[in-house]
């Protein structure tokens, strides 16, 4: 079931995209079983969920935070996360440097942006990521590097409106890619869609989507 799903939902992204496969909650079987039908790249929201997982599996897979990260927690997957997603303090910014440094890496993170017209979901709006970029305790990071942006849409049937979303985040990619990291190549990563709206995200210039429920089936948060 999880290599036929895959198999549709590769159908649909252009090779240029990378397809995150949003892991969260499922067993070990099921990602090996994602891992065995080709897919490296895996997505986590909890970071000892995270851990345990990365133990366990196959060595060269990519881990990627895509959830909220408590800084308490991120000694957990310092040492082999490949990306952090939702960078939206400069606090938290500073912690992951802090702990890359103890494992003398350098950490590939995005900056979450609030797009969604809900209050409920985390991110940053680009007047503060304007301070952070500018402040001097960002300049004095050298364990991080920032690749781009991530957001998640409204929760919505609504197309129009989560197209217009994307839109914006695309919007404020180019404008942090404009005033900040112009001639920086690694700059050039916009996250954005999931299992109900990645088509769309595509249309609107993604790079990554994040997608669980159409690979992996439904989630049981009760068990
Ligand atoms: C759970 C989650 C996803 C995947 O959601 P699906 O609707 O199951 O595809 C994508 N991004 C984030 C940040 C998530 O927490």
């Amino acid at each position: 079931m999880i290599k036929e799903n895959l198999d549709i939902i590769r159908a649909t992204v252009p090779s240029n995209v990378t397809l995150i496969a949003v892991s969260k909650t499922k067993p070990v079987s099921d990602l090996q079983e994602a891992y065995d039908a080709g897919q490296r790249i895996f997505g986590e929201n909890k970071a000892l969920e995270m851990r345990d997982k990365h133990q366990v599996l196959p060595e060269d897979i990519q881990w990627h935070f895509i959830g909220h990260l408590q800084t308490n927690k991120i000694k957990y997957i310092a040492s082999f996360v490949t990306l952090i997603h939702a960078i939206d303090s400069l606090s938290l910014l500073e912690a992951v440097d802090k702990e890359a440094a103890k494992n003398n890496r350098v950490i590939d993170c995005l900056l979450q942006f609030h797009i969604a017209q809900e209050d409920t979901k985390f991110g940053l709006d680009i007047d503060e990521a304007r301070a952070m970029l500018e402040s001097e305790s960002f300049k004095n990071l050298n364990n991080v590097n920032i690749c781009g942006v991530m957001g998640m849409a409204t929760f919505t049937d609504n197309a129009a409106q989560i197209r217009d979303e994307f839109k914006n985040l695309k919007n404020i990619f180019e404008t942090l890619k404009e005033d900040y990291f112009k001639g920086n190549d690694s700059f050039k990563e916009i996250s954005m869609g999931m299992s109900d709206d990645y088509p769309i995200a595509i249309e609107e210039g993604a790079t990554m989507v994040r997608v669980g429920s159409k690979i992996f089936g439904a989630r049981n948060y009760n068990i």
